[in-house]
C-alpha cells in the first residue's frame, strides 16, 4: 500500500506569504480568510492527496511552521 501524508501548519506560526501554496505539486495548500494572532491569513491543506514530497516544508521561511506527516492507518 502506498504511503499517504497529510501536512500540518501551525496557524499562528504563518505568515501568509504563500511560498507553499505555489511550491505545492499538487496544488492543495490555501491561504485561509481568519487572520491569525499575528494578522496573517495563515496556509492550511484544502484538499487530500499530499505526496509528502516536503516542498512546503523547504520553502517556508518560518521554522516550525510546516510539519509533513505521515498518515498511519492500521
Ligand atoms: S508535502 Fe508536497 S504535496 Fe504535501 S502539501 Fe507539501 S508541497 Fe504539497
Ligand atoms: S510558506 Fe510558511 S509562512 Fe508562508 S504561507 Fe506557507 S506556512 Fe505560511
Amino acid at each position: 500500500m502506498s504511503k499517504k501524508f497529510r501536512v500540518d501548519i501551525a496557524f499562528d506560526q504563518c505568515k501568509g506569504c504563500g511560498r507553499c501554496v505555489i511550491a505545492c505539486p499538487k496544488k492543495i495548500l490555501k491561504l485561509g480568510e481568519k487572520l491569525n494572532v499575528q494578522g496573517y491569513p495563515a496556509a492550511y491543506q484544502a484538499a487530500d492527496g499530499c505526496i509528502g514530497c516536503g516542498g512546503c516544508f523547504y520553502q517556508c521561511p518560518e521554522p516550525g511552521a510546516v510539519t509533513v506527516l505521515e498518515i498511519v492507518e492500521d
